[in-house]
C-alpha cells in the first residue's frame, strides 16, 4: 500500500494529474476541495457552514476539514492506497494525517509537490475561470487563495522535507511530461 500527497498551489495541475494517477495506479482519490464543493452543491449542513468561507477564497478551519477527511477515510477501510489532493494545507492537518495513517498501520510514504511560479498560476486560473465558472476563481478570491497558499500552506513543505518525504516535480510544461515525471518518482519508491 502506498499513500501519497499531491501538493501544490491553486492552479498547479493537481486535479488533472490526480485523474491520470488514479487511472494508472488505482489510488482512492481524496480531494478535500471536491468534497467541499459536493457539500455546498448539495446544500448539506456542512456545505452551509463552508460556503461563504470557500467563496471568499479562504481556507476552511482545520477542525471542520479534518472531521470531513476522517469521515472519508473511514468510508474506505480497504483502500489499496490513497492519493490526497488539496490536503494537507496546514501543518496541523499534516500532523493529523500522519496520526490517522499510523492508527491504521500505514503512513504517508511521500509527497509530490508540483512546482509552478505565481505568474503561471495566475494565467492558468484566469483561463480556468473562463472554462469552468468556478466562483472561487474570480480575481479577488484568487488573490486570497494564492495568499492563503503562500502564508499557510507553504509551511507544509518543510514539514515533509525534514522527514525526507518531499519530492518536487516541475509543474510547467506538457501534461504528459509532468505526468511521466510524477510516475518516475512513484515507480522508484
Ligand atoms: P481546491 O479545489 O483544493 O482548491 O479547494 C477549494 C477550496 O476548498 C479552498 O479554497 C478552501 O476554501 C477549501 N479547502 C479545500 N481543501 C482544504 C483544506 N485542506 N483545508 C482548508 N480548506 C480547504
Amino acid at each position: 500500500m502506498i499513500n501519497l500527497v499531491l501538493f501544490g498551489p491553486p492552479g498547479a495541475g493537481k486535479g488533472t494529474q490526480s485523474e491520470k494517477l488514479i487511472k494508472k495506479y488505482g489510488f482512492v482519490h481524496i480531494s478535500t476541495g471536491d468534497l467541499f464543493r459536493w457539500h455546498t452543491k448539495n446544500d448539506t449542513p456542512l456545505g452551509k457552514r463552508v460556503k461563504e468561507i470557500m467563496n471568499s477564497g479562504a481556507l476552511v478551519p482545520d477542525e471542520i476539514t479534518i472531521a470531513m477527511l476522517k469521515e472519508e477515510l473511514d468510508k474506505n477501510p480497504h483502500a489499496k492506497g490513497f492519493l490526497f489532493d488539496g490536503f494537507p494545507r496546514t501543518v496541523p492537518q499534516a500532523e493529523v494525517l500522519d496520526k490517522f495513517m499510523k492508527d491504521n498501520g500505514t503512513a504517508i510514504h511521500f509527497v509530490i509537490a508540483l512546482d509552478v511560479n505565481e505568474t503561471e498560476l495566475r494565467s492558468r486560473i484566469a483561463k480556468r475561470k473562463l472554462e469552468s465558472n468556478r466562483a472561487d476563481d474570480e480575481e479577488e478570491k484568487l488573490n486570497k487563495r494564492i495568499t492563503e497558499y503562500f502564508t499557510k500552506t507553504v509551511h507544509v513543505l518543510p514539514y515533509y522535507e525534514k522527514q525526507n518525504r518531499l519530492n518536487t516535480v516541475n509543474g510547467i510544461g506538457e501534461i504528459e511530461t509532468i505526468f511521466g515525471n510524477i510516475c518516475k518518482v512513484i515507480d522508484t519508491k
